[in-house]
């Protein structure tokens, strides 16, 4: 495949903004890798739609193709959209005996899980957790979820024969209470097929319980099959958060993207063994690199795009010793806070900014203010851009209108030019040794 790719690449090599067609040629390279790693059909299509309208017209990076400028912008949306807002990570176990339902297909590791979650939450949680099996068809698992129990050394309820699965549900939230557990984990039984027999089972099961987490257990190898698994365990049941097991086999993992995209829901955790320890939290980067198999692409985009950022750093630095900083030298400051996430930009690098720095984050300096700001910049002429002076009362009002913005925005932003340039003024003429400070020389 990667082959392949850089063929295709290769015939890209126009630099600026991304063309609709640029974007169509390396899409559908990108296309067959997320099925290949068993991104679900429907799920593929939709991400890639999502992906074409962004990266269309985006800039290409100078020393990238235009194609490997698209990878890096799936690469970047494929993390953005498996990390979710970030939340939803660990379990809510805080108010004891917190129930925790297990579902899923029978075979996907469901009673592995389940006793990997309870040895986690006891030893790194201090957590007194009681493990239930709900599979009354097979006396088997029962026996199985008592063996874990004791490898792990935690307790598990005593089996009575002939109740359902219910009954043992509402049993072992009595005894969690009567224990003084602080979580009671219920594994449930599974079937080879999603059907409805098991999907009503496992709906009465919370109804009697009321989890405070529903997880839905699923092989990583699942491959088209996972929407219709997804799809029906959350509509039926309703589900918190996902385990993708058997990450630690051959599989690139597709089924992540297809889970998130279904449930909406946070994947919390990854098995990665056959063993108790076998367990770890979800790393959005690592799937991704994974189900892309782009990773030597991703990483010579992120390597060009540091060597311009290092460029353009040094040549502020030079403007700067020269006591020069004008508006084109803060949107540039601007647009680098942007893509840093933060107030980072060359400023963070000299001495003296810290200061103003969390001056401006205390007055409520954030991503949207940035953007705001770098709209009105781009309203400005390029005379004014040169020499903000020139700026009259009219002429605020005007690129206020035209950035959408009032003319007090227009004020303040110029207001922290100017401050900004007059500690340019001053930096410069502590000379260059002043200045500089670690790397950029
Ligand atoms: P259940 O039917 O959903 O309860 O599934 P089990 O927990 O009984 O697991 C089925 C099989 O998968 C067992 O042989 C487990 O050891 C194995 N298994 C579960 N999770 C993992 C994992 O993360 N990696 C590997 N390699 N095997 C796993
Ligand atoms: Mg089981």
């Amino acid at each position: 495949l990667s082959e392949r790719l850089s063929g295709v690449f290769d015939k890209l090599t126009k630099q600026g903004a991304l063309t609709e067609a640029d974007v169509s040629t390396a899409l559908r390279e990108v296309r067959v890798a997320l099925l290949d790693a068993d991104v679900a059909l429907p799920v593929a299509r939709g991400f890639i739609d999502r992906v074409r309208e962004k990266a269309t017209g985006a800039a290409v990076v100078k020393s990238v193709t235009p194609g490997q400028m698209v990878v890096k912008i799936v690469h970047d949306e494929l993390i953005a959209t498996l990390a979710g807002d970030g939340q939803g990570q660990g379990l809510k176990v805080d108010s004891p005996p917190a129930p925790v339902l297990m579902v899923g297909l029978q075979g996907s590791g469901k009673t592995t899980t389940t006793a990997k979650l309870a040895k986690r939450l006891k030893e790194r949680d201090g957590k007194r957790v009681l493990m239930a099996s709900l599979d009354t068809r097979r006396p088997a698992a029962m026996e199985q979820l008592a063996v874990l129990g004791r490898q792990c050394g935690v307790d598990t309820l005593p089996i009575v024969p002939g109740q359902d699965a219910v009954a043992i549900a509402k049993r072992a939230r009595q005894q969690a209470m009567l224990g003084g557990y602080d979580v009671v984990m219920l594994d449930t039984a599974g079937r080879m097929h999603v059907d409805d027999e098991l999907m009503a089972e496992v709906a009465a099961v919370r109804d009697a319980t009321q989890p405070h987490e529903t997880l839905l257990v699923v092989d990583s190898l699942t491959g088209q099959d996972a929407v219709n698994v997804a799809q029906n365990f959350n509509e039926r049941v309703g589900v918190s958060g996902v385990v993708l097991t058997r990450m630690d086999g051959d599989g690139r993992g597709g089924a992540a993207l297809s889970m998130r995209a279904v449930t909406g829901r946070p994947i919390k955790f990854v098995g990665t063994g056959e063993k108790l320890d076998g367990l770890e939290e979800f790393h959005p980067e690592r799937v991704a690199g994974r189900i892309l198999g782009m990773g030597d692409i991703v990483s010579l985009v992120e390597k060009a795009q540091e060597q311009i950022e290092a460029a353009e750093a040094e040549r502020m630095m030079k403007r700067f010793q020269k006591g020069r900083f004008d508006m084109n030298d803060l949107r540039s400051q601007l647009e680098q806070m942007q893509k840093l996430g933060g107030m980072q930009g060359v400023m963070g690098m000299m001495p003296g900014m810290g200061k103003m720095q969390k001056q401006l984050e205390e007055s409520g300096f954030d991503d949207r203010v940035v953007k705001r700001q770098i709209a009105i910049i781009q309203s400005m002429t390029k005379k004014e851009r040169a020499n903000p002076d020139l700026m009259q009362a009219s002429r605020k009002k005007r690129v206020a209108a035209g950035a959408g913005m009032e003319v007090q925005d227009v004020n303040r932003l110029l207001k922290m030019h100017r401050q900004m340039a007059d500690m340019m003024k001053k930096m410069g003429k502590m000379g260059k040794k002043g200045l500089m400070r670690g790397g950029l020389g």
